[in-house]
């Protein structure tokens, strides 16, 4: 449904380039879950808005998204098939988001009642379908109906979360990107939020889940991408990711798990303005080799690929 290839995203400062996104490959097929996962600022959520043309103007794009919603429907290039097209076939009706903070993206003149009943209007309901339909998705995503008559600002943070979720899932999109979309929810309702989203791909739908809540990504995905310093590092089905990831920076994710070793990972991530030219994980990596100073180039390693010289499983 989604193919991303060479995708490629910087933003110029007055003095710096932002390297956000490098080279990023993935596929998010129909009834797949792939999530997303990495530390803040390695550009996950800047992925998500170059999909859905949503950057500011200081950035520059190159590379391909290739988005086709069903099999007979020609495949429509995010990248270069202009904002007209974008805001009138694609963002909100094929390709959906549950932003990250929504707070900002609510309309705070309207309730939430107000907001889904026109969003369910303008994608074909009846008058009365939209009340009744407004009201189900409530209950869908853990509101209170009554709710629906409050304004944004006068919702908590968790509310606004899943009124934002609501929205996104009003227009019933194809493929719906979830940009943390448990923030703000107690354990429960992140719970109750993530098996939404399951539920979409197991009814035939993609959801590309961004998160750096590996424990999100253990309950519901299929796929598992993990994006350092801008590129994607490794990219493994699920199971396996989590039982032996291949890449040190993966094992040092999971290792930081309170349930497993509970340890942090040493030192911090690269500034995207001042990134090394080879592995940008040899600095806190302990396998690091003189030969880590060149880029490492994707390799395949069980079922998926991994960026790195020094793979789990391989000899130096
Ligand atoms: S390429 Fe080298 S420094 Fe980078 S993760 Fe692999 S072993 Fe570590």
């Amino acid at each position: 449904m989604l193919r991303v290839d060479g995708l490629t995203v910087r933003f110029r400062l007055r003095d710096a380039l932002v390297h956000a996104v490098t080279d990023l490959r993935l596929t998010l097929r129909r009834g797949e879950l792939l999530a997303v996962v990495g530390e803040s600022g390695c550009g996950k959520s800047v992925l998500a808005h170059t999909l859905l043309g949503l950057l500011p103007r200081n950035a520059t794009v190159s590379g391909h998204a290739y988005l086709q919603v069903s099999p007979d429907a020609d495949p429509v290039d995010l990248i270069h098939c202009g904002e007209r097209r974008l805001a009138r076939e694609v963002r909100g009706r094929q390709l959906g988001l549950i932003p990250q903070s929504p707070a900002t993206a609510l309309t705070p003149v309207r309730t939430g009642r107000r907001l889904l009943e026109e969003t369910l209007r303008a994608h074909g309901h009846s008058r009365e379908q939209a009340a009744a339909q407004a009201e189900q998705l409530a209950v869908d995503v853990g509101l209170n109906p009554h709710d629906l008559d409050r304004y944004p600002f006068e919702l908590s943070g968790g509310m606004a979360q899943r009124l934002a979720t609501a929205l996104a899932l009003a227009s019933d999109p194809a493929v719906l990107i979830a940009d943390e979309p448990t923030t703000g929810l107690d354990r429960s309702l992140v719970d109750h939020t993530l098996d939404l989203l399951r539920r979409r791909c197991d009814a035939g739908h993609a959801v590309l889940l961004i998160t750096h809540d590996l424990s999100a990504a253990r309950r519901v995905a299929d796929t598992v991408a993990v994006m350092y310093a801008s590129r994607i590092v490794e990219r493994q089905p699920a199971d396996q990711f989590f039982s032996a990831p291949a890449h040190p920076y993966s094992a040092a994710l999971l290792d930081a798990l309170p349930d497993r070793k509970f340890q942090p990972i040493p030192g911090h991530p690269p500034m995207l303005t001042a990134l090394p030219a080879g592995c940008a994980y040899a600095p806190r990596c302990p396998l690091a080799i003189d030969r880590c100073g060149a880029l490492p180039a994707d390799r395949i390693v069980d079922a998926g690929t991994v960026a790195c010289h020094r793979p789990r499983g391989a000899s130096a």
